[in-house]
């Protein structure tokens, strides 16, 4: 199988942050991978800006470093390298100050797509949307690409959204969320509505849960103090999760066109239940041997905030009424791994014996670490000896489905900044679609806070509190093996 590479318009991307961690790691070595597909037109320009003084030079050279640490090294050409770089210019500007302004008004040019990823701190979202306005750099059709956390509450992102929408109108704005930008979410989608197979039995009278889980191994690290102030519910939960769930959950919309996704994942978040508090479990990571406690990393000994988090969700609309949508996520877990998981319900009646075994069918949907499906149906035994079941996975991992073609996808941020920059917005959140999910979340924290709920504290290297496994228990149900 050979990819399809479809080169994108010329463009000037300012990246607004381009020094920092997030554009090292992810969006310059996630261009240069484009370039090397093909897929960068060779007049397209990248301009780093931020408060360093630093050349077109220094700037090459620092790129060249972070192409070097994250890029594999069979997609490292000396060559190609080279010709990346020479694409790249850099400008200092100070997002909160006016110096440098005028300097980018006058590099950006006005006749190619023009998008401004703003991979700074949130605070610096506003500053950035208005001096771009102020000092003419964007037109109507410009783009900016706006980094999570957006807002930490419903307010605060509707106070943003306002900012934004002061400078630029909403088909300009693309709110990023990488997890949107993984293939198998994608292929949530191709599964869902390009097969009769599945739609049909895609609600509850077929569908006994889902458990959507993303864990991981690592700590918060030298980031607890941020992450002290944002939490699993803030930082994972009310966008990646809630964006999984959205796609799982929501109606077929009438094409594959960005307004009509989004209306169909914004239904969703209005139709979530308001969740208990004894639907909700939370955790946070004890010290081991090699690493301190979630509290030694927070550096805050009074800490209340989850490092872990799971809880049953339900959705109130005639599709998902009594079939519960199980979420859970967390740090330094017992593996790295995320997943959607459709558990099926068992057959009505059973015509074999009944120690012949029955399983109900699975469709797991790996986001990592291999990005695939899985599909267990039921077969018999093979051999004599009557009629005995076991189930088997029909397996599509795309390394071994599609061959190394298949499996050499682009990086989520790769795909979605050239979304951008073909102007498709599908795999964005709209302004709404935030404001509805923070409006969900926001009581379920409050309540938190009100109480004072403390989470309890789990061992490293295992699947979170006890209480995460009765959660699923008391219904008659468990949680799928992290592995
Ligand atoms: P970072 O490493 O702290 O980098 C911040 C960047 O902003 C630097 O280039 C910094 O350069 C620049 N900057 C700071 N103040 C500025 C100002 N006043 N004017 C202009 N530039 C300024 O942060 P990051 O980890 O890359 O994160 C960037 C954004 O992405 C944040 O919103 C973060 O939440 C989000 N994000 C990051 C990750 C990740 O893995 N890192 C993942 C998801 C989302 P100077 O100091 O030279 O100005």
């Amino acid at each position: 199988m050979v990819s399809r590479v479809i080169p994108v318009e010329s463009f000037d991307l300012v990246i607004f942050g381009g020094t920092g961690d997030l554009a090292r790691r992810k969006i310059l070595p996630g261009l240069y991978r484009r370039f090397l597909a093909g897929q960068m037109p060779e007049d397209a320009r990248v301009i780093g800006a931020a408060r360093s003084d630093m050349d077109d030079d220094g700037y090459r050279a620092m790129v060249r470093e972070a192409i070097e640490e994250f890029v594999s090294e069979q997609k490292r050409k000396p060559d190609v390298v080279e010709a990346f770089l020479g694409q790249l210019h850099y400008t200092a500007i100070d997002a909160k100050g006016e110096g440098g302004w005028d300097k980018l008004a006058k590099l950006v040019r006005k006749d190619v797509v023009q998008a401004f990823y703003f991979s700074v701190g949130p605070s610096l979202f506003g500053d950035l949307a208005t001096r771009l306005h102020k000092h003419k750099i964007a037109n109507p059709e410009s783009r900016i690409v706006v980094e999570k956390p957006f807002g930490r509450d419903q307010d605060s992102a509707k106070a943003l959204n306002a900012v934004l929408a002061a400078s630029f109108d909403e088909h300009q704005i693309y709110r990023i969320d990488h997890y949107l930008g993984k293939e198998t979410v994608q292929n949530l989608m191709a599964v869902r509505f390009a097969n009769m197979l599945f739609e049909p039995l895609w609600n509850a009278q077929y569908i006994d849960h889902v458990q959507i889980t993303v864990a991981e191994t690592v700590g918060v690290g030298g980031r607890g103090g941020y992450y002290d102030k944002s939490g699993a519910m803030r930082d994972m939960i009310q966008n990646h999760l809630m964006q999984l769930l959205c796609l799982t959950a929501m109606e077929p919309p009438s094409q594959f066109e960005p307004d009509a996704v989004r209306d169909e994942k914004l239904k969703v978040i209005r139709a979530l239940d308001p969740v208990a508090a004894e639907n909700i479990v939370r955790g946070q990571y004890a010290a081991d041997e090699d690493q301190a406690s979630y509290i030694e990393h927070s550096e805050n000994p009074e800490s209340k905030t989850e490092s872990f988090i799971a809880m049953k969700v339900d959705i109130s609309n005639w599709r998902w009424k009594g079939t519960p949508f199980y979420l859970r996520t967390g740090k330094r877990l017992k593996a790295r791994m995320s997943e959607i998981v459709i558990q099926f319900k068992e057959v009505p009646h059973s015509i074999f014996e009944e120690d012949a075994g029955s399983k109900a069918n699975v469709l797991a949907i790996r986001l990592q670490p291999d990005e695939g499906m899985d599909l267990r149906v039921t077969i018999k035994e093979p051999g004599p000896g009557g009629m005995r079941l076991v189930d088997v996975p029909l397996d599509m991992t795309f390394a071994e489905a599609l061959g190394p073609e298949g499996a050499d996808v682009p990086d989520a941020y790769e795909r979605l900044i050239m979304d951008v920059i073909r102007g498709n917005q599908t795999l964005f959140m709209r302004g709404d679609e935030v404001e509805a999910a923070w409006a969900w979340t926001d009581p379920i924290i409050e309540g938190w806070q009100k109480r004072g709920d403390k989470p309890a504290q789990y061992e490293p290297g295992t699947t979170g509190p006890e209480d995460a496994l009765m959660l699923l228990h008391r219904d008659g149900r468990r949680w799928r093996e992290l592995k």
